[in-house]
């Protein structure tokens, strides 16, 4: 097996290629530093990827007449309905179509903070999913 990357870890962008030896061994040529040859390990045998999405807003009801009153119809046009998040690092690549399916479903309730956890511990991975914007 010979397989070309580029390594994406620095700016320097160095042309990988990794050789897999008769033992079965992984060697990988073309980096400048150590951190290529992780990467490309990394990237041919559990790739990650950190992941970017928006999740629906939902806004506390009071349950009185001011709860309605902020469902008139230029407030709810104006309003931001989905917030930005990401996880808060790489992400099997693999079950990302599974994380952003559960993202698609999940409701996160204002306000929300910067940073702020909407999603603990995805999928059993450990990683969390952060809002990456402040929304009232
Ligand atoms: S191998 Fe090292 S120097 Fe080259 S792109 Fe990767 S991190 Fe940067």
């Amino acid at each position: 097996m010979r397989q070309e990357l580029i390594c994406i870890t620095c700016p320097m962008g160095c042309r990988l290629v990794a050789e897999r030896t008769g033992e079965g061994e992984l060697v990988v040529s073309g980096n400048r530093c150590p951190r290529g040859a992780a990467y490309a390990r990394e990237e041919l045998f559990a790739p990650k990827r950190t992941v970017t999405a928006t999740c629906r807003v939902s806004r506390p009801c009071a349950g009185d007449r001011s709860c309605a009153a902020a469902e008139t119809a230029s407030q709810a046009l104006d309003a931001p309905r989905r917030v930005p998040v990401r996880t808060s690092a790489a992400f099997p690549k693999d079950r990302v179509p599974e994380l952003l399916a559960r993202l698609y479903e999940l409701e996160v309730e204002l306000p929300v903070e910067r940073g702020a956890v909407v999603l603990a511990d995805a999928l059993g991975t450990g990683i969390d999913v952060l809002a990456t914007r402040s929304l009232k």
